[in-house]
């Protein structure tokens, strides 16, 4: 055979060879610069807005109407002039003509159940002087009365009021109980849009599905309510001596030094007016919350409030009466979630936590979470939303991500963490196997890395939940271990804490402090929608002692490290665990045996530790 021919033979009996932009290519990601460096980290010249606000707020449970004013300092720390300033008013989206009410994504997910006119903005002004203004939609411009200049800041006032809807609408509203109204408000007030270096203005409307991107900032709150309320919200109580009973004082200041749960108004003594102070009128609640990228508070003539202290950080749940029995456990639950959370990945970053049993199913704020208060009976239930909302306090509350463009970076990564959480409240649960989880490849054709806006609600659980959860817990599991896996997630979150990172940064991060190119992974499972199966395809004898010459086969796009257990006629076995470099030149490998008696078995993954979308295949018997 003359040697051209025999090469080609050759070439056309070995593995085809890779010829695409490869599952292993490098990813192309947006330039580093000196705000988003090559390693992932913030880089020198990094900085983002900050914006103050003093909001005074009175709710009207009889109009069932918010009122408020607020003054707002907006810090411009970023290198331009800006002309103006854009403001979100998310109540909006209650507005018949809302882009949520006028198109069916919204309603697929749970848009508007009941209309309103949205918010009422009675003034905005600076220095006593009204600004113009132009609402499109949930948001709104204001025109600066000059440019603000880079390191300049500018302050200025808003007054507006809306109506609480009476049916529950996506993460507020009121819940009826035996002894009262349960009012969760959130997403409640203007709140200043972020600009960033990446997308300037961030300026997507409030749909429905994709929550919120917002600054960081301090926040004095002063909530007014009837008398016979209890109010809880993000930030730390600053007037209780004016709020509390003498007897509430010293339940509090008893939980501060108890792990234990103290109650503070039990159930017996909702509706006594000997648990209110004394006097007529309604009475003024006062928070300040530091360093939170939003605030919401909930109030209530039927709360009941229990507390304990976890390190420096005081927990404590306000439900009513119909939320018992299971409710009376929230608070240790809370305290049980928190310290699993800050032994595991970073201390939790605020002085309070409080769990609160209203309309909402499950939502997070900083320092406050609504959690269904409708679930009376179940602990499994309960354990599970609020170790999910309060996972959220890591991401986004301290790791600040863009919800409507990357919603997998806080659901998923709270996802990811709280799959580790269980086990703190439930000691025989498990770590969920990877296996499990083969049905969310075959999702219909869309990556991980897509709107939330633009997903339907089965597919915003399935990708921004559950294939990122699971895609860490494979990163943390399978490829990279623990010590590895453990020490690149909390450099992500000590070099983001605060920050705002955006995908590169993430992926960046791992790759950097983990030490591994991860390239095939992120665009695998987050970038592309890639299915995953790896197949025995045949075993030959090795050797003259036997052995094994075993030929696998990766035959969907996704790659991953290759487990395999080979059984020999002994009924001895050996485990091998291959790394995923194993694939770089096909996606065919032999992996040989020494010999050690007959193969009789190999079976894939044994541990089920992958979503394997065909595991039928994973399993060679030798015949007879
Ligand atoms: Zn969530």
């Amino acid at each position: 055979m003359p040697l051209a021919a025999q090469k080609r033979d050759e070439f056309a009996r070995a593995p085809a060879p890779r010829t695409d932009v490869t599952i292993f290519s490098p990813l192309d990601l947006p330039t580093p610069n000196r705000m988003r460096t090559a390693s992932g980290a913030p880089g020198p010249d990094y900085w983002q807005q900050q914006v103050d606000y003093r909001i005074e707020t009175e709710l009207d449970p009889i109009a069932r109407t918010v009122k408020g004013r607020e003054i707002v300092t907006y810090f411009n720390r970023s290198p331009e002039t800006l002309d103006y300033l854009w403001v979100h008013l998310e109540q909006n989206i209650l507005r018949k003509d809302s882009i949520s009410s006028q198109t069916d994504g919204g309603a697929a997910v749970g848009g508007p159940s009941e209309h309103s006119d949205g918010v009422q903005i009675a003034r905005v002004a600076a220095a006593g002087a009204p600004l113009s203004f132009v609402v499109h939609d949930t948001l709104m411009r204001v025109a600066l009365p000059q440019p603000l200049a880079a390191g300049a800041k500018f302050e200025f006032e808003v007054e507006w009021s809306f109506q609480v809807p009476k049916q529950v609408f996506r993460r507020y509203g009121t819940m009826e109980t035996k002894k009262g109204t349960i009012w969760e408000l959130a997403q409640w007030f203007p709140a200043v849009a972020v600009y960033d270096d990446v997308h300037g203005w961030n300026t997507l409307p409030y749909l429905g599905t994709g929550e919120f991107y917002t600054n960081f900032g301090n926040f004095d709150l002063a909530i007014t309510v009837p008398r016979d309320h209890l109010v809880v919200a993000s930030g730390v109580l600053q007037n209780a001596a004016e709020v509390f009973t003498a007897t509430q004082q010293e339940r509090l200041a008893k939980a501060r030094t108890s792990t234990e749960t103290v109650m503070i108004r039990d159930k017996d003594e909702v509706g006594d007016t000997a648990s209110r102070p004394k006097g007529d009128g309604p009475l003024t609640w006062r928070f300040r919350a530091e360093n939170v990228r939003t605030v919401a508070w909930a109030s209530s003539e039927a709360f009941i409030l229990d507390a304990c202290q976890s390190g420096d950080t005081l927990v404590q749940s306000a439900y009513s009466e119909d939320s018992l029995p299971v409710w009376g456990k929230s608070t240790q639950m809370l305290r049980t979630a928190i310290e699993g959370y800050n032994k595991r990945w970073f201390p939790y970053p605020y002085p309070v936590a409080t769990n609160v049993g209203g309309i909402e199913g499950g939502m997070e704020y900083p320092m406050i979470i609504f959690c269904s208060g409708q679930n009376r009976k179940s602990e499994q239930g309960l354990y599970g939303v609020t170790t999910h909302e309060i996972g959220h306090n890591w991401f986004p509350m301290l790791v600040n991500t863009d919800e409507r463009r990357h919603a997998w970076m806080d659901e998923g990564f709270n996802t990811f963490i709280n799959k580790y959480s269980t086990v703190d409240w439930f000691p025989k649960s498990k770590t969920p196997k990877g296996s499990n989880f083969a049905g969310m490849l075959k999702s219909p054709g869309v990556p991980i890395v897509t709107n939330a806006d633009r997903l339907n609600g089965m597919q915003l659980g399935l990708l921004q939940y559950e294939k990122t959860g699971v895609g860490l817990l494979i990163l943390r599991e399978s490829v990279l271990g623990h010590e590895r896996f453990d020490f690149a997630f909390r450099t992500y979150i000590q070099r983001w804490a605060f920050k705002s990172p955006q995908p590169a940064d993430f992926f960046r991060t791992m790759e950097d402090a983990a030490g591994m190119d991860l390239a095939w992974f992120w665009r695998g499972w987050f970038l592309e929608d890639a299915m995953f199966d790896q197949a025995v395809e045949r075993v030959q004898p090795a050797t003259e002692r036997r052995g094994a010459r075993i030929t696998f086969v990766n035959k969907e796009r996704q790659v991953m490290p290759l487990t395999f257990r080979a059984t020999f006629e002994d009924g001895t076995f050996e485990d091998r665990r291959l790394p995923v470099e194993l694939w770089h030149q096909s996606d065919k490998v032999t992996v040989t045996l020494e010999g050690r008696g007959k193969v009789t078995e190999v079976r894939i993954d044994f541990e089920q530790m992958l979503p394997d979308i065909e595991r039928t295949n994973n399993l060679w018997k030798a015949e007879g």
